[in-house]
């Protein structure tokens, strides 16, 4: 992908996050071609990427939303995903969240306690509602990702093991308000080994077989997302190996699988572009301040994640540095001990891989007004989220009068 950041920035000013749409369309449409052989549903995780052309680019591309609260449903029908591709998930829906799904007639719920399974069944019981219940598996498996983005163990608060598992959907089965719809299984994120995944789902379609002989019918297997992508030199699934594996583990059922990418759909479509206010050196250790900070782009401080860091100048004059934002915390920074040019103020700076938790991260720490969101489409910049203002940011604060 070319893109002219100096006509960006000149346009929009800096700092802001621009998205590739046309690279959104080819991942989509990668993965989705590699489930070609069965009947399935590419859920979008849609709190990687929640801005609403970025769900709706989708959802005219056929794809669904995997939701973890009730306001990430709401967007997606706003922007025209249909009820029947909506699920909704999360360890800690409120009752008005189940309320409001139950009504609004999505997918399915994709549950990850007994206690939830107990409100869900009351909740549709006052509402005279059949509640369609996908329950999430924790299948104990180590995905081999960071430890932050780990949840598939039974250390990791998600999801039931498989013995409870069997008991909820016993307990489906005999309530008039609940009906065993799908199973859910989701390990990690930035997954790059296949052997977890194919361990989970094989686990999961065992209790499928299990269930089937009792007479619980299934008709959806959701695999969950964490597909990985390059931020560095990761060596990749291959998506093709990827849905193989998980076809060949589903032999001899005829369910439709989903999958909820999130990051394999937006993370490398996006880059977050800032601009250099300042060099300075303290000491011996020489430091990069850019104007976008921790709370545009909090995952370096997170996780300690890894973000190709690029200045767009033609200094040749590589040296050791680390490049900061202007937040007062020391977590805030974008690269530690990287090499880069000398640098001018005003010399514009773009750190990849950031469509994915990144824009949907972002705060208003320091009192920081969140940035621009561009969306790039065969070429043309559309501005799909406006930089917020000063009045937007204390918009809803009462001022305490004495
Ligand atoms: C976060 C999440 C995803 C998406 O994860 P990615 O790593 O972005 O693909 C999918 N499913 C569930 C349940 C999640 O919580």
């Amino acid at each position: 992908m070319s893109i002219n950041f100096k006509k960006l920035a000149d346009k929009y000013q800096t700092p802001f996050y621009v998205y590739d749409f046309n690279h959104i369309t080819k991942q989509y449409e990668e993965l989705k071609s590699s489930f070609r052989a069965r009947k399935s549903l590419i859920a979008y995780a849609v709190k990687a990427n929640s801005n609403l052309s970025v769900i709706k680019h989708l959802a005219e591309l056929g794809a669904g939303a995997d939701c973890v609260s009730i306001g990430e449903v709401k967007r997606a029908l706003k922007v025209g995903v249909p009820t029947y591709k909506i699920i909704f998930s999360g360890v800690g829906k409120s009752d008005e969240e189940i309320k409001e799904a139950l009504l609004l007639d999505i997918l399915m719920i994709n549950v990850e306690s007994a206690a939830e399974l107990n409100r869900v069944e009351i909740i549709s019981k006052e509402l005279n509602k059949v509640a369609r219940i996908s329950i999430r598996v924790n299948p104990n498996i180590d995905p081999k990702t960071h430890p932050y983005i780990s949840t598939g163990l039974h250390e990791n608060k998600f999801g039931v093991d498989i013995d409870t598992a069997k008991r909820m959907y016993i307990q489906c089965k005999n309530s008039e308000y609940l009906e065993p719809t799908g199973i859910h299984c989701h390990i990690g994120s930035q997954l790059t080994e296949l052997d977890p995944i194919k361990e989970s789902i094989n686990i999961v379609a065992n209790l499928v077989r299990n269930l089937k002989a009792i007479k619980i019918e299934l008709s959806f297997m959701d695999v969950g997302g964490g597909l990985g992508i390059v931020y560095k030199d990761e060596k990749l699934i291959n998506t093709y190996d990827y849905a193989q594996t998980i076809l060949d583990s589903m032999f001899g059922l005829d369910l439709t699988v989903i999958c909820e990418p999130g990051r394999f759909i937006v993370g490398n479509s996006g880059i977050f572009v800032t601009k250099v206010l300042y060099e300075k050196i303290n000491g011996n250790k020489r430091f990069i301040i850019v104007d976008g900070a921790m709370n545009d782009l909090i995952r370096p401080a997170l996780y300690d994640a890894y973000h190709k860091i690029e200045v767009l100048n033609d200094n040749k004059d590589f040296s050791d540095c680390n490049i900061v934002g202007p937040v007062c915390e020391s977590g805030d920074f974008f690269g530690k001990n990287i090499e880069l040019p000398s640098t001018q103020s005003g010399d514009l700076v773009a750190i990849y891989s950031a469509g994915a938790y990144g824009f949907t991260m972002a705060s208003n720490y320091n009192t920081r007004e969140r940035v621009a969101e561009i969306a790039l489409i065969d070429g043309e910049d559309r501005l799909i989220r406006r930089r917020e203002s000063f009045e937007d940011l204390i918009a809803h604060e009462i001022e305490f009068i004495k």
